[in-house]
């Protein structure tokens, strides 16, 4: 996260505070119901490890207030319908800057929107009873959730005399509203225990993870997270700030999935971190974030050969199974051109990749990246072979069951190369619906094409799976949420949004099988090639 925005969130709060801090204010945000949750249909193949599919950060800097976990438990059909495995949430401690923090301020470990203390009961996102309502929902869609961990510091104390300092320090926890895991100065650094540790964040009091009452009260707060509230996996904020023991404990007492923010771009110093974690987490991929960024914002003059090569690859180069793949966040968005390149990159490459709620509700990106999310989950599997690569066109095949070849072409023509393939005398078709099918000849060799500035990817053509594959993507049914499904219908080409309203329970299979027909005869209608 970054300190110039938590001191913004500051300032603002300081400015705006008298203005909002009203009882309506605060009943507000503790009156709103979780919408009405029915008829949610169980995908049957949905009760799935975490890192299986793909992870979808369910939240941006500056959500709207109070009602963000309502927003979420109201998109979950269509969550789970793309096909994402898990959802990454903001962390949910009340925070100093209450009802306007993004969580990375921590107060009361214990107040997930529960205690009328910062301004409000709510935190920003909500209610602890939206909270585990949504969390609860997730369970019944059998999508897990990861939580947000802020350890190394905390905000809002109040002052008192530090005899470790011999000064005054907002480092008094002790009337936290929760009543759970008070603190004082000698739980933050200099403590007794410990003079320092690796990191702070910048004036926040500094969490003495070697005091044992802290390491201990930590782990029975994730305890508690797990069992009472019903996360299953952690994302460990600023983790260069302590030791990394600390998270080894946590993956050893906690449990659960875990993913490291180690931010920086060598890959060394992560690799370095991971062992010194005994490799119980993964990490974020920044380095791989970086050449990606790179590659798109280069618009056309970055070598695409150094796809091809792990040096510039990051975490993925290396370790894949560590590795979680990103193309923005809340903290770092910067990708300004070709952005659905670096998304084809990471959701058919090696890795757990990881989508970013404003790019996904971002109509121009949500369908090809619900089209890419469903490629991952159905192709994109086992070792990666790079088929063919020059400065602008990058070819690569996943070498799983199924598999896929991927084409990226950040020139400024259609581009096709002659590559040999795994699949000996098939039909091979683009599933993001832009190239001509192709076959391979007896040996494998095929031309693979790809749009300029764009991408294609493609896998073997089995029509006979029509009726099957259809029938698996998700139709679901909402109260109030329109569906948007994405189905890929015969050889791919062509995807659909489907809304229904309230009083539609679900698509009757004869119309279905009526829009598929048609769209089965129109397929040749959206394939273009110069
Ligand atoms: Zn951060
Ligand atoms: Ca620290």
């Amino acid at each position: 996260m970054m300190l110039t925005k938590h001191l913004l969130i500051i300032c603002i709060i300081s400015l705006t505070f008298p203005l909002f801090a009203t009882s309506e204010f605060i009943s507000l945000a503790n009156t709103t119901n979780v919408g009405q949750i029915t008829m949610y249909e169980v995908i049957s193949d949905s009760s799935t490890e975490i890192g299986s599919r793909v992870m979808l950060q369910a939240f941006y800097w500056d959500v709207p207030q109070y009602l963000w976990y309502i927003t979420i438990n109201d998109t979950l059909p269509e969550i789970n319908a793309s096909g994402f495995d898990a959802i990454w949430l903001p962390p949910p401690s009340k925070a100093q800057s209450g009802g306007f923090s993004m969580g990375y301020d921590p107060y009361d470990y214990y107040d997930l929107g529960e205690f009328n203390q910062m301004g409000s009961i709510a935190t920003r996102f909500g209610v602890k009873s939206h909270l585990v309502s949504l969390l609860d929902h997730c369970r019944s869609l059998g999508l897990s959730v990861i939580g947000d961990l802020v350890l190394n510091h905390n905000s809002g104390g109040n002052q008192e005399f530090n005899l470790n300092t011999n000064t005054n320090t907002y480092t008094d926890f002790s009337t936290v509203a929760s009543n759970t895991f008070l603190r004082g100065y000698n739980d933050f650094h200099p403590s007794t225990f410990e003079i320092s540790d690796e990191g702070v964040f910048g004036e926040f009091p500094d969490l003495c993870h070697a005091n044992p009452y802290v390491n201990e009260s930590l782990l029975q707060w994730g305890e508690w997270l797990r069992d009472d509230i019903g996360y299953d996996g952690w994302r460990f904020d600023y983790v260069k700030g302590y030791h990394s023991s600390m998270v080894e404990d946590w993956m050893d007492v906690v449990g659960g999935w875990g993913v490291a923010e180690f931010w920086d771009g060598n890959k060394e110093l992560i690799f370095s971190y991971l062992d010194s974690t005994e490799n119980k987490v993964s990490a974020f991929d920044f380095p791989l974030y970086y050449t990606l960024r790179d590659v798109c914002n280069s618009d056309g003059s970055y070598d695409l050969r150094n796809l091809a090569n792990p040096a510039f690859l990051g975490v993925m180069g290396n370790r894949p199974y560590q590795s979680v793949t990103f193309i923005a966040n809340h903290d770092t968005d910067e990708i300004i051109t070709n952005k659905m390149m670096a998304y084809a990159f990471i959701l058919t490459s090696e890795g757990y990749p990881c989508v970013f709620w404003k790019d996904w509700q971002n109509p121009a990106l949500k369908t090809p990246i619900n089209v890419l999310v469903d490629v991952h989950n159905r192709f994109a599997k086992g070792s990666t072979t790079i088929l063919y690569s020059d400065e602008d066109i990058y070819i690569a095949q996943r070498n799983g069951d199924p598999g896929c070849i991927i084409a990226l072409n950040d020139g400024t023509e259609w581009r096709g190369e002659y590559v040999q393939s795994k699949w000996s005398s098939s039909t091979l078709s683009d599933y993001t619906g832009q190239a001509f099918d192709e076959e391979t000849n007896s040996e494998g060799w095929t031309e693979i094409w790809a749009p300029p500035k764009g991408y294609t990817v493609y896998s073997i053509n089995n029509t006979s799976d029509l009726s099957q594959e259809t029938t698996s993507s998700a139709i679901t049914s909402s109260e109030s949420t329109p569906i948007s499904s994405t189905s890929d219908v015969g050889d791919g080409t062509t995807t659909s949004d489907t809304s229904l309203d309230n009083n539609t329970p679900g698509i009757p299979v004869i119309v279905t099988l009526f829009i598929l027909t048609v769209l089965t005869v129109l397929k040749k209608f959206p394939f273009r090639r110069k």
